[in-house]
């Protein structure tokens, strides 16, 4: 092969967020945080200096903590301000939402005020697919579906819940509510077997709201163009070095 080409390093994957790249190793993959950010399913769109680099840390710090709680993650190793080496999986096609307070998609929904405190968390899933706008499915249709089994569906459940207890005490540490998030799950290339946590947890995925003033810490400063986004995750970034 020309060695040039090998140079160029096309990306195998790329996301709106992120890009994966091969690495030396098949199991372990390189995946790159972009500075861009997308709303509403991609049509709203605009770049923001040292976004990559916020996200790539607060997942970093977010997944080394879950990791210590017993979370298996796809986590390798950090390499440098904008990377992470992850392990190959492959994810499955759900978006798995936990929700502690009613906002976005689910107070429009239901037409429950924002803000709304759950009695206990609710757990949600959606069928990725961008076509079909990542519908609403339960475990029935995961099933039907092939995105995931019925043991699958109870164990990401259930790891999500245990994510959920982890992350809601460590962001309010740094003094911050975690409304809801997103998750996404993968089976490791070298055993199927094993579902294993993916993707990012950022300020992207997640909602958070300052706990004394209520602000928004979170993507939401893009989506409903409030200002201060960067300035947000800086914060966020900044608040969980402590
Ligand atoms: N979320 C996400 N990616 C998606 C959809 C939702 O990361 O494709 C996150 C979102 O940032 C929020 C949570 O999942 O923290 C719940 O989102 P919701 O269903 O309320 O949808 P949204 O209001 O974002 O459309």
């Amino acid at each position: 092969m020309n060695h040039a080409a090998h140079n160029t390093m096309e990306p195998i994957y790329e996301g709106k967020a992120k890009r994966l790249y091969t690495t030396e190793d098949p199991n372990v993959l390189r995946m790159e945080y972009k500075d861009s950010a997308t709303a509403f399913n991609g049509e709203k769109k605009e770049d923001f200096e040292n976004k990559g680099r916020f996200n790539k840390a607060i997942t970093l710090i977010i997944y080394k903590m879950l990791e210590e709680k017993g979370v298996k993650t796809h986590l390798v190793s950090d390499m440098d301000d904008i990377n992470l080496l992850v392990r190959k999986v492959s994810i499955m096609p759900l978006e798995v939402i936990v929700r502690n307070v009613a906002a976005g998609s689910f107070s429009k929904r239901m037409g429950v005020a924002e803000g709304t405190q759950f009695t206990k968390p609710i757990v949600e899933f959606s069928y990725k697919d961008d076509a079909l706008g990542d519908p609403f499915i339960n475990d029935d249709y995961a099933r039907e579906m092939g995105a995931a089994s019925e043991e699958d569906s109870a164990y990401v459940k259930k790891t999500a819940l245990l994510i959920n207890e982890t992350l809601k005490e460590f962001f309010l540490k740094a003094n911050l509510r975690l409304i809801d998030f997103k998750i996404e799950f993968g089976r490791l290339a070298t055993d199927p077997t094993q579902i294993v946590l993916a993707d990012e947890i950022t300020p992207d995925t997640c909602r958070l709201w300052d706990v004394e003033t209520n602000e928004k810490m979170d993507k939401d400063r893009f989506r409903r163009g409030l200002g201060g986004f960067m300035e947000a995750y800086a914060e966020v970034l900044n608040r969980l070095q402590k």
